[in-house]
């Protein structure tokens, strides 16, 4: 029975690869040391994938930056504007594809976007209408033969060519992407016959087949592979699918002309009957036992025991075991961790642990092995226990709160209608009232002194001290612009999720979790590993002291439960929901001590909502309606004049429109610059009840936007809103910026804002 992994972590388990790509791209060192960083990187990791016990060594699961600009630049799809001759890119050109190139008339950076529902972000391949292909590079092939010749089994994984096509986009006009197979498959032929001889496997990773397919378009999937399993005669061809279950592509995907099919079974768990009844009779199945998108120690009786039935329908030949995608998504060693507390340390598992979980699994699966594993079966069992049964993870004080909820608590007082009015007179707010997202620019000496402070190096006083002073500037600034409603400008926060975390009960920090984002750029998801709770106030005393510093307004600011789950590694042993549902109630408790202090307005970030949306469409129902309640569950315990505003920073909401109306927040500021107010369609065609500030302000560029600019877009957006419900703000936050762009920008838009006022 063999083990493999679909492929691992790549920026080095103390970051190497990011330091090492941040000081090429700042000309500190050359390309030849990147690339001996890089070649000593996939030696360790497969070094490490090999002790484990991982008898398939992935190749090609490493990158620069990410996998899917790989794949393109692999087989030559290389839009136009970045002038590479030949449409061959060597590495610079590679590096500007993939961050843009700096100055006002360099080349934009290609689009990126989410790896399906991860916070891994991919580079979006651009197809022409009669995109040619061909092999533009070959450092697979040079790889696979560097594994190779060390002596390991190696196993190529590329992007399938359904998911390149499908996740890519049409450069120009929309059309079938599919119609590209035509051309495409002879290219992914042509590497295959050049791959065979230096691999033992290949693996198409074909992670579309956990989506909803067109019918036709699944027709399509058994020729191709025919095509390509008729170019090889020795090296064996894998189809990897993960993300979720197969549901209508079962069929299809269990009878690819294929040796063998890897399934995801943390999240498709219920195919695997069906699977091993409609298995083709000569494709091995690998299960995904081992969860590649969690940190927590696998339970292994379970996968054990699952890995057994497939063993007895199939024959051990045709069982591999495997973690259920790449192990991309999990940090790189637990034993790095040296500051975590051993208790809740014991539970977990990261990218090395799993792989020595998957050995351990298949050699307690196959006595034929002959490897003795009771012993570790037996501890893992206990391990397994303590942790259904700590006190660390049961509070019983949250069930019994949350089972006492009723329907009240999940909604206002009033409708918005009612409450409206009465906030008005409360406010009173000008039309058209002028406010900001939340942060303001977070100098490098407003993060050293919260780092200074976490490490123990300066005092409470001291530190609250530096806060307060740029508490009170922010304050000043933000009247001297005029704004209508004001912020405290979030310094105390180095993170909107970690900064909660670290109050919540039921959260903890690691020092060395990292899980790339996009490029370089990594970041360290709190865990989330017991019933959460908020002990005391958080945020009442940062925002009372900047209220004590005016006469406006100054919203309180949290981060919303559905985006403290989403941006956290949660647990596992209870749904999603459930744990939601405890991050919303001490969220509550928070907007209700706010309340209670006297804050007037309190706003509830949740940018991530739209992103925890299911893959499958007939999932998505039931997420948007637990993701409103615990919105609603978090914000509906205020009087009625107490005014709630929401954040949300994308621009596609068709789909979602309704369920954030069902928020029944007061206010909500989106992001809008950059679409031209094209996402307010949404808005307008499903008349949208509540009040709207679609930003005025691109806040992801340095430019500082024109009066003109806004009132442009301000007069777009009063075309579909009427003025006693539009705000004025700009896109997000403003914390990554510098104050001499802020200030002038700001400035601008309140200006705008009081032109806007005129002309309605
Ligand atoms: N209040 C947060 C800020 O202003 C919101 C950030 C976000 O939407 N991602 O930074
Ligand atoms: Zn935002």
């Amino acid at each position: 029975m063999l083990t493999h992994i679909l492929g691992y972590p790549r920026i080095g388990s103390n970051r190497e690869l990011k330091k090492k790509l941040e000081s090429y791209w700042k000309g500190d060192v050359l390309a030849d040391d990147l690339a001996s960083t890089a070649r000593a990187l996939r030696r360790l990791h497969w070094q490490n994938q090999s002790q484990a016990g991982v008898d398939l060594i992935p190749v090609g699961d490493f990158s620069y930056y990410d996998h899917m600009l790989d794949n393109a630049i692999r087989f030559g799809v290389i839009p136009e504007r970045f002038n590479v001759a030949d449409q061959k890119a060597g590495l610079d050109d590679y590096f500007v594809m993939a961050r843009g190139e700096s100055g006002e008339h360099g080349t934009p950076a290609m689009e990126m976007t989410k790896w399906f529902d991860t916070n891994y972000h991919y580079i979006v391949p651009e197809f022409k209408e009669d995109q040619n292909f061909f092999i533009g590079e070959e450092s697979l092939l040079e790889q696979a033969k560097e594994a190779n010749n060390i002596g390991y089994r190696v196993k190529v994984v590329l992007p399938g060519p359904f998911t390149f096509l499908l996740l890519g986009k049409c450069s120009g006009k929309e059309f079938d992407r599919l119609n590209l197979l035509e051309n495409l498959v002879p290219a992914y032929v042509e590497l295959v016959e050049r791959l065979s001889g230096h691999c033992e496997w290949i693996q198409f990773d074909e992670p579309v087949l956990a989506l909803d397919l067109d019918k036709e378009n699944l027709k399509l999937f058994s020729p191709v592979y025919r095509t390509l399993k008729e170019a090889v005669s020795d090296t064996k061809l894998m189809v990897a699918t993960y993300f979720g279950g197969l549901g209508e592509n079962l069929e299809t995907a269990a009878n690819l002309p294929v040796d063998a099919l890897h399934v995801d079974l943390v999240r498709g768990g219920k195919d695997i009957d069906d699977l091993l009844a409609k298995i083709g009779s000569k494709v091995a199945l690998s299960l995904g036992v081992v969860d590649g998108r969690n940190i927590w120690r696998t339970d292994l009786d379970k996968a054990v025991s699952t890995v057994k039935k497939a063993v007895q329908a199939l024959g051990s030949d045709r069982v591999f075991v495997a973690p259920s995608c790449s192990l991309l998504h999990v940090p790189f060693d637990l034993d790095l961790e040296t500051d975590l507390d051993s208790e809740i340390k014991s539970w977990m598992s990261y990218a090395r642990q799993k792989c020595a979980e998957i050995r351990l699994i298949a050699d307690a699966a196959n006595a034929a092995n002959g490897v003795k594993v009771d012993d570790k079966l037996q501890v893992n069992r206990k391990i397994i226990e303590s942790r259904q049964n700590s006190s660390r993870v049961n509070n019983p004080e949250v069930a019994k709160r949350l089972s006492a909820l009723g329907s009240k608590d999940f909604m206002r007082n009033s409708v918005y209608s009612l409450r409206s009015d009465i906030q008005r007179k409360e406010l009173g707010f000008p039309l058209l009232p002028t406010t900001t997202i939340g942060s303001f620019p977070q100098t490098a000496e407003v993060r050293s002194t919260r780092r200074n402070f976490k490490l123990g190096k300066i005092e409470s006083n001291e530190y609250e001290k530096f806060m307060q002073d740029y508490i009170a500037d922010c304050l000043k600034r933000q009247e001297e612009i005029g704004l209508d409603l004001l912020v405290h400008g979030e310094p105390e926060r180095n993170d909107m999720v970690e900064y909660f975390g670290e109050h919540f009960e039921g959260y903890c920090f690691t020092s060395n979790g990292w899980v790339q984002s996009y490029g370089s750029r990594c970041v360290k998801p709190p865990v989330i590993y017991g019933d959460v709770s908020r002990p005391e106030p958080i945020t009442v005393d940062w925002i009372n002291y900047a209220r004590s510093l005016s006469a406006k307004e100054v919203k309180g600011m949290l981060t919303g439960p559905v985006t403290i789950l989403c941006w956290s590694f949660v647990r596992d042993d209870q749904p999603r929901s459930e744990t939601c549902r405890q991050i919303a109630l001490a969220v509550r408790d928070e907007v209700a001590d706010l309340e209670k202090s006297g804050v007037k307005v309190i706003q509830i970030d949740e940018p991530a909502l739209r992103e925890g949306l299911p893959l499958r469409k007939a999932e998505q129902a039931e997420y948007l309606n637990w993701a409103q309640e615990c919105f609603r569950l978090s914000s509906s315990c205020v009087e009625d004049k107490t005014q709630i505003h929401t954040h949300m920073c994308y621009c596609e909401f068709d789909e979602i429109i309704k369920a954030i109306a069902a928020l029944d927040a007061d206010v909500i500021s989106i992001e809008a610059s950059r679409s031209r107010m094209e996402l307010l369609g949404s808005f307008k065609d499903f008349s949208y009840p509540n009040e709207v500030g679609p930003g005025v302000y691109d806040i992801h560029s340095p430019a500082i936007p024109s009066e003109d600019e806004m009132v442009a877009l301000l007069e777009k957006a009063l075309a579909v809103i009427p003025a006693e419900r539009l705000w004025v703000n700009p896109d997000c936050g403003l914390k990554t910026r510098r104050w001499e762009e802020v200030e002038p920008s700001l400035k601008n838009m309140v200006q705008a804002a009081k032109r806007a006022r005129l002309i309605i």
